[in-house]
């Protein structure tokens, strides 16, 4: 996984504290712990570019949703059901559900920012779990009303979910970056994820607020973009218009941005997240096959936990197939050879690292790296027998031959079992937690709620009865 030093049938792989220190065959050590590794493959940890992890209680809440759906639900009715500590909890048990499967590095697109309590709960959930990545303070406007409370205007409701940065928002964004980040060896750095800007009021307003994101010096600021055709602000082409396009930027989905738009991108040193079972089932084909084309630099996202797997072996499947379709149907009169897995898994790592600025620490076994390495057990049905280690990860793997996670030289998972964590008693919290946000939202008027989204979509809906 790193071409410069070749892969290996067989070698040594030496950590010293938190580091990769060499990779070879048989290297002489002594007073070294050894860990047996035959009939595995060590691959870096996977990167997850783009996850709202603060969903993790509604796992499988509804399935056949369209976006309007998602706006009514989760934007407006779920979110107001969470209280801090269903906050904080969700996102712990997101980012060890996410440890679990082999993802060491996570980007925590987090829009549940809707009191202090809740912000103080959403960034120390994540940095309890151990481990790496960003956490993106979601400046995105939650509706202020809460369960059982009579909604005073409807009508102020979307624009309460859609208005423009508040001071809010600036100050508590602010106050905890100061509060959690501070430091800039910590596995979990601060970043923003910005409101929805393609749908805001003005472009003027969508300057001001990255202007303002990038006065806090973020690690990254990610930012959804051209998931729907027509958006009301073509984002990308105002902000490379004004030169404000840098790799500071991480735009997710952009599956109709043009290729000029996508040019940009690229030049810039930006790059876009794609999350390709989300995007497929919304009805676009991911990025990944023009990025790729264009000499950019595409990287894998798991998105939203309600109606998806939360880890990266069905992404990176998904894109294995969807990228072979999509290169068989635009030379349906030829005979191409087909996108192997290596390309995939590249994806799921190092370009995830280089996506979110940290390729210099991570994204691939490099001596002089942080030791985030993940163990897959190739011993049993369905990996033996083994013929080719990039197929066996990609094509077969799944989070159940996850044996062992290592996070900066320490294992966060061995012999399949999560460290440092008592799962009957977090399942337990769970469970309770989803049985508290349930019960409110129960107390929303959901039709009301629905017909007012349904009126500000500019677009035909349909159910199909397939
Ligand atoms: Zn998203």
């Amino acid at each position: 996984m790193d071409d410069s030093i070749g892969d290996f049938q067989c070698a040594d792989l030496l950590i010293k504290n938190s580091k990769i220190e060499s990779i070879g065959k048989s290297i002489q050590i002594d007073n070294a712990q050894v860990i047996n590794a035959k009939e595995f493959v060590i691959i870096p940890g996977f990167v997850d570019t783009h996850r709202h992890t603060w969903q993790t209680q509604l796992h499988g809440i509804r399935t056949d949703w369209n976006h309007l759906d998602y706006m009514t639900y989760i934007r407006s009715m779920y979110c107001v059901c969470y209280e801090p500590e269903d906050a904080g909890l969700g996102n712990y048990v997101g980012a060890i559900e996410a440890l679990n499967s082999g993802i060491t590095t996570l980007a925590d697109h987090s829009h549940l920012q809707i009191t202090e309590e809740h912000s103080d709960a959403l960034a120390s959930g994540i940095i309890k779990s151990g481990i790496r990545g960003i956490f993106l303070y979601g400046t995105y406007r939650n509706p202020s009303y809460k369960p059982g409370e009579k909604i005073l205007s409807f009508k102020n409701l979307i624009n309460e979910v859609t208005g423009p940065l508040n001071q809010w928002h600036r100050q508590n964004a602010f106050r905890i970056k100061e509060k959690y980040f501070s430091s800039t060896d910590s596995l979990i750095e601060f970043g923003i994820a910005c409101s929805e800007l393609s749908r805001g009021k003005s472009i003027e307003l969508a300057i001001e607020e990255i202007e303002w994101a990038r006065s806090l010096n973020p690690k990254r600021m990610s930012l959804h973009v051209a998931t729907n055709r027509n958006e009301p602000i073509n984002i990308v082409k105002e902000l490379s218009i004004r030169n404000l396009i840098k790799d500071d930027i991480l735009f997710v989905h952009g599956n109709h941005l043009s290729n000029s738009e996508l040019e940009s991108i690229v030049n810039s040193g930006s790059t876009i997240s794609s999350n390709i079972e989300p995007e497929m089932s919304y009805g676009a084909f991911p990025v990944v096959n023009r990025l790729s084309q264009m000499g950019g630099c595409p990287c894998l996202g798991i998105d939203v936990l309600i109606d998806f797997s939360s880890d990266m072996f069905g992404q990176m499947r998904a894109l294995l197939n969807v990228w072979r379709l999509e290169i068989a149907l635009s030379n349906f009169d030829k005979m191409v050879r087909k996108i192997h897995q290596k390309k995939v898994l590249e994806i799921a790592t190092i370009n995830g690292a280089k996506a979110l600025g940290l390729d210099h620490k991570i994204g691939s076994l490099t001596p002089g790296k942080e030791a985030d390495l993940v163990l897959i057990k190739t011993e049993g049905l369905g990996l033996t027998p083994m013929n080719n280690p990039y197929n066996a990860v990609v094509t077969y793997g799944h989070p159940s031959n996850v044996d062992s996670v290592m996070v900066a030289g320490k294992f966060a998972k061995r012999n399949g079992n999560l460290l440092n964590v008592h799962w009957p008693s977090i399942k337990n919290q769970l469970n309770l937690s989803r049985d508290n946000i349930i019960k409110k939202y129960h107390l929303i008027p959901e039709t009301s709620i629905r017909k007012l989204w349904k009126d500000s979509f500019n677009v035909k809906i349909v159910d199909l009865n397939l």
